[in-house]
């Protein structure tokens, strides 16, 4: 048997897993990333990917998304600058997002009227909207192959996870520490104060021979034409119900899954034609996944708090009592990285940062994106007898 032992095991080889091995390879550790399917065979092979500021009057989230978006865009550049394409968005207003959310905000902006369209492209139907210049569009699969260069990639369903003497066995390899980075799929461990539910939704990569000038976003996005020469169109959103079921990696494998492709893919197509006009399109590929969102829509992570034990041994923070972080019960070495909901490309680099400077170095943790946080919610909440 192979005597090494990983500093790091990485279970799921998405963004979140991918980008979280990247910091952690860099900091000189030892890393393996383990998935069931494939390196990004979850959501984030699905994804867009477009990376867009988020305006609108200032607030805790937006400006988290932002603050991430820049310091994600800026990583790519330097990770992959063939994996990227920075053109910026035009944001169409609709009834979701209004003209007022448009242009009250301190993103940087500029108004373009049906004629200045016009002018770009002859192609632009009878639309006006707000160019974001700090907006792009990369591409999943080669970004996540990317970050997870030199680390160790196993195709394995983990089923579980053994902790003996400071170590971790999944089969037969180990590891000092465990990162889960599972998106939809059914945790490892148990942590009920954080509820993840799946949204499916779909894209579509098209050929055409319009030249699309930058992303265009209203209630879908179009990408600008990517380096492959394709167009990515994307995506619908769909909440299904996982107290069904365990939601699977891939939505083809999901016995509950309701084929209705094409009628999605209509769809998509019917609300591209109100923005542009992609002369000679020919549909590639579908691509099919579910995001991992939880109420708050902020992402989590951190070391992952063991809710029984925490509260068996602290039984009054269900009556509101303050008990520091620290003195909570924790699996041992274990972190999640999770609940990145539609933003996985935009959220990915700037969380997987923060956890890998927290586990080594200390650093805090926001509270917006804490488990901690989470955690005192419903342990507060919870009225059951332990
Ligand atoms: C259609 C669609 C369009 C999207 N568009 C955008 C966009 O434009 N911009 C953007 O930023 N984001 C977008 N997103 C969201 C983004 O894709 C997700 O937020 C992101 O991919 C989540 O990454 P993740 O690593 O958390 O999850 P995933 O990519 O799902 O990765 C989790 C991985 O864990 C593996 N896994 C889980 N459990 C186990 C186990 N027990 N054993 C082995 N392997 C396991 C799974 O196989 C999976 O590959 C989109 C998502 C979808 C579905």
């Amino acid at each position: 048997m192979d005597s090494k032992v990983y500093d790091f095991l990485i279970i799921g080889a998405g963004s979140a897993g991918c980008a979280s091995a990247y910091f952690l390879q860099k900091s000189g550790k030892s890393v393996a990333i383990v998935d069931r399917e494939a390196i990004a065979g979850g959501a984030s092979g699905a994804a867009g990917a477009f990376l867009s500021p988020l305006p609108g009057k200032k607030n805790s989230y937006n400006s988290f998304v932002n603050e991430a978006l820049n310091f994600s865009i800026d990583f790519y550049e330097k990770l992959s600058p063939d994996s990227i394409n920075k053109k910026g968005v035009l944001r169409v207003p609709y009834d979701n997002f209004s003209k007022e959310k448009l242009e009250n905000n301190d993103i940087e902006y500029e108004y373009f009227d049906y004629n200045k369209l016009k002018d770009i492209s002859k192609n632009f139907k009878e639309i006006d909207g707000y160019f974001y210049k700090n907006a792009a569009v990369i591409e999943p699969l080669s970004i996540c192959n990317k970050m997870v260069h030199g680390c160790d990639f196993y195709k394995k369903n983990v089923d579980k996870l053994v902790f003996n003497d400071g170590i971790y066995f999944v089969e037969d390899i180990r590891a000092k520490n465990i990162i889960l980075a599972q998106g939809v799929s059914k945790s490892l461990v148990k942590h009920p104060y954080m509820e993840i539910s799946p949204i499916f939704g779909l894209r579509v990569d098209v050929k055409t021979t319009t030249e699309v000038p930058f992303n265009i976003h209203k209630s879908i996005s179009i990408s600008t034409n990517k380096h492959d020469d394709t167009v990515a169109i994307g995506a619908t959103h769909e909440r299904h119900d996982s107290s069904q079921l365990e939601c699977t990696t891939t939505c083809d494998k999901c016995i509950f899954y309701v084929d209705h492709e094409k009628e999605q893919v209509n769809l998509l197509l019917d609300k591209a034609k109100e923005l542009i006009d992609l002369e000679n399109l020919e549909v590639l590929k579908t691509y099919k996944g579910a995001r991992a969102t939880i109420k708050s829509y902020f992402p989590v992570i951190g070391k992952i708090v063991d809710y029984e034990s925490s509260l068996k041994k602290h039984p009054s923070i269900k009556n509101g009592t303050k008990i520091s972080q620290e003195m909570l019960e924790y699996y041992p070495n274990m972190y999640t990285i999770n609940a990145l909901g539609s933003r996985g490309f935009v959220f990915g680099p700037y969380l997987a940062k923060i956890l890998s400077q927290n586990i080594l170095y200390g650093s805090v943790i926001p509270k917006d994106i804490s488990t901690q946080k989470l955690f005192f919610k419903a342990a507060r909440k919870d009225k059951s007898q332990l």
